[in-house]
């Protein structure tokens, strides 16, 4: 492993920087920088941006409208735009059915949807799990009938993020009944089909962004199915390693730290700064050698995967590693910030008015991230499911 950015990185960070100094708009850039969920108009707008330059995919291959960059690149590019601010990319599109697409879907779907994915213009909901499928995800039992040039389709998803946005809906379904893994197939379904309904779920910091879909004899085009007929569990892992990988959010994880310093700097503590707290001084250093390590693994496993070697599960040893990282700094904050950490702010009030509410400036948003991402652990596939995979597949256990 070579421990240094080489000069040609070095330059494209340079250039990543002076495109995000020329065009990502202060007040875009001041929103996104809060903890808050980004709201979809940014996302859109900043998706028109960046397509613009040629950089909407940044992880595409060039034939599909990508940039073509490196993994190293790519990891460079996603660092600054988070560290300016910029609002995070549409990640169902981009990052999940759309390489599912152009890997495995049809010309038609190429034609379709591409153009959309690049422009940041369809929001995409994720329909996998079941209120009796999460961790068995094999044991969904969504049904797709073929009747004639159509699919029908009966049965209930859950925790389906942003599904009140969403336009169209990737769905795991049940073809061949007899089945297990083989009898799951993958399919598109518009989100305004007759015969969709979509229900809120309330999560633990009082925001809707889960939902419960359910599906009452809907019928879709047969040329929805993605692929083959019975192949849907091979495409699923195919989506779920590249989810997994970007769970590990390092960039995030840097940003939260910066943020627990800066807290701890301001916070007393028998009139001292409680970052002079020889305990919490030290807590903060241990941390900081988990996010130092974290990246080292991440630019590891890029390296690794630039020279071929794909035979570890390294979305499953990301994931593990950092989401229980941004868990841990999030408790961190919340206990430095001591009264104002239980105080909740009202979210978009405060992005849209500058409304401060009580307590400083660093305050709001830290509540509602840390009850939030209570969750990492668990979506994307659960911790513990990771390290069973881990256990067998890397330690051969
Ligand atoms: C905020 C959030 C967003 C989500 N977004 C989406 C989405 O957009 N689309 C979607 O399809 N799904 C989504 N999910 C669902 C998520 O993928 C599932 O919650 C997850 O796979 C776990 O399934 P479950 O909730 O049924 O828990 P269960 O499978 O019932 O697991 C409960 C607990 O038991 C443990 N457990 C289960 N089986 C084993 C085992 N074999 N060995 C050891 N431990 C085990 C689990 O690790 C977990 O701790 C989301 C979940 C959350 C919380």
């Amino acid at each position: 492993m070579d421990f240094a950015f080489d000069p040609a990185d070095e330059a494209f960070r340079q250039e990543v920087k002076a495109f995000l100094a020329d065009n990502l708009p202060p007040e875009m850039a001041r929103r996104s920088s809060t903890n808050y969920h980004i709201s979809r108009a940014d996302t859109r707008a900043w998706t028109a941006i960046l397509h613009k330059r040629g950089w909407s995919a940044p992880s595409w291959p060039v034939e599909f409208g990508g940039t073509g960059w490196s993994l190293m690149q790519q990891f460079i590019f996603d660092q600054e735009c988070f560290f300016a601010g910029a609002p995070l990319l549409e990640t169902g599109g981009l990052k999940m059915i759309g390489p599912v697409i152009f890997t495995f879907g049809t010309p038609a779907q190429h034609e379709r949807f591409n153009e959309p994915f690049l422009r940041g213009e369809i929001t995409w909901g994720q329909g996998f799990s079941e209120p009796n499928a999460g961790s068995d995800l094999a044991s969904l039992a969504t049904r797709a009938e073929r009747d004639g040039d159509e699919y029908v389709i009966n049965g209930r998803k859950i925790w389906t993020s942003n599904g009140q946005y969403a336009n169209w809906l990737f769905c795991l379904v049940k073809t061949d009944p007899n089945e297990r893994q083989r009898g799951i197939s993958m399919i598109l379904i518009p989100a305004d089909a007759p015969g969709v309904s979509i229900q809120p779920i309330i999560d633990i910091g009082e925001a809707h962004n889960l939902n419960e879909m359910v599906f009452d004899n809907v019928r879709v085009p047969a040329d929805n199915l993605v692929g083959e007929e019975g192949k849907g569990w091979s495409y699923a892992q195919f989506l779920l390693e590249n989810e997994r990988a970007f769970s590990a959010e390092v960039p995030r994880n840097k940003r939260n730290l910066a943020l627990l310093r800066r807290i701890a700097a301001d916070r007393k503590k028998g009139g001292r700064p409680l970052a002079e707290d020889p305990v919490f001084a030290s807590r903060i250093e241990q941390l900081q050698s988990d996010c130092d390590a974290l990246e080292w693994m991440t630019l590891r496993a890029l390296t690794a995967k630039k020279g071929g070697d794909t035979s570890l599960p390294v979305g499953s040893i990301l994931k593990v590693r950092g989401t229980e990282l941004q868990q841990k700094i999030g408790e961190m904050q919340i206990e430095a910030l001591g009264d104002y950490g239980a105080v909740v702010y009202p979210g978009e009030d405060y992005l849209d008015t500058d409304l401060m509410g009580p307590g400083p400036d660093y305050a709001p948003g830290v509540l509602a991230d840390f009850l939030y991402r209570r969750a990492v652990t668990i979506y994307g596939g659960a911790n513990e499911i990771q390290r069973t995979i881990l256990a067998k597949r890397y330690l051969g256990l």
